[in-house]
């Protein structure tokens, strides 16, 4: 097993599937063009053949499939097929949610538990203007349709001050009616955001601001997460939970267990490091030739994580898979 100084090790492994994706959110995307699938964008085989080699090479044992999209991609079920044969502790997808009630079918066959499915406000009008794509109903549709066949639902909510501030309570309060935990994301410098920090701060809310506002609601005590978690959690007696992803305020460098590989091909060890390692040629190669290589590489990619704090990227997370 490949483990650092600071005793860490990957093991989870967030796949995105494709960087094509049906939205085009304003802290994503800076001029609002959708994108799609890169050219040189690997078949759903050589991405499961690449989840098996690194269970073998580093122990990863969560799968986060992501995207880009993940719900867009042709791949999807080719993929989720083999991955699903592997023994993995856990499978979860990330989707905007646009998809879910057509793609479901899919899902339950794959036997996927758990979906994090992203969502900034429920207001129509402003779900437009952030997402520059989809439309609410049919994504609150697809949540409906999927916790009604037991999978259990978590939201992702960036809160963005001038956009979606107002939306934090009634966004809380619709997830904890529904038995869906609300995950607030804090804004992340990626992307056009590294280079824009005037752009950035405006925006930032942090952690702190967050549970003032829900404070003037309800009562909440911190509730217990796993070590190697990226959220704080807390539990609002009698009515449920929620997390905070505290990128700024709490940063969870220190025990980071996350490996990225992009839709081309390239292993990311952190979201906060322009490094990354080209993995794409040897997941043609045979197991016995694979290994040893990947195993160099996944090396130096644990090396490119930050000692304690995440500092921001280029990278845009639709690359990389949030
Ligand atoms: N399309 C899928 C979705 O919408 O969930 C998966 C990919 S998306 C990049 C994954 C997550 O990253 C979303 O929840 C999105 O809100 C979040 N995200 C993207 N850019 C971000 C940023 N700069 N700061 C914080 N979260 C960001």
């Amino acid at each position: 097993m490949i483990v650092d100084r600071q005793g860490r090790q990957f093991r989870n492994l967030r796949i995105s599937l494709t960087s094509a994706c049906n939205y085009a959110c304003t802290y994503c995307v800076p001029n609002g063009k959708r994108l799609i699938a890169a050219q040189d964008e690997l078949s759903a085989n050589a991405m499961a053949r690449g989840v098996a080699y690194l269970i073998e090479a580093a122990g990863i044992e969560r799968l986060r499939i992501t995207g880009g999209e993940p719900l867009v991609s042709p791949k999807l079920e080719s993929f989720m097929g083999q991955v699903g044969q592997m023994g993995l502790a856990d499978i979860s997808l990330t989707t905007n949610g646009q998809l879910l009630a057509r793609k479901l079918p899919l899902l339950i066959d794959a036997n996927i538990r758990r979906l994090n499915v992203s969502l900034d406000t429920l207001d129509p009008v402003a779900f437009r203007t952030i997402a520059r794509g989809g439309d609410l109903v049919t994504v609150l549709d697809g949540m409906t349709q999927a916790s009604a066949v037991g999978i259990k639902i978590k939201v992702n909510m960036v809160p963005l001050r001038g956009a979606n501030l107002d939306q934090v309570m009634p966004m809380l309060d619709y997830c904890l009616e529904r038995g869906y935990e609300l995950r607030f994301i804090e804004l992340m410098r990626m992307g056009h955001l590294a280079s824009d920090s005037n752009g950035f701060v405006q925006q930032f809310v942090s952690l702190q601001q967050l549970l003032t506002l829900i404070g003037e609601q309800y009562e909440y005590l911190q509730a217990d997460a796993p070590v190697d978690a990226t959220a704080v959690r807390y539990q609002i007696p009698g009515k449920g939970f929620f997390g905070v992803i505290a990128n700024e305020s709490v940063p969870f460098c220190r025990t980071c267990s996350r490996l990225r590989l992009s839709s081309t091909g390239w292993l990311h060890g952190c979201l906060s490091s322009s490094n990354r390692h080209y993995v794409g040629d040897l997941l043609d190669k045979p197991r016995h030739e694979a290994l040893p290589a990947l195993q160099r590489l996944l090396v130096k990619a644990l090396g490119d994580k930050q000692e304690v704090a995440f500092s921001g990227g280029a990278t845009v997370m639709k690359i990389i898979g949030g």
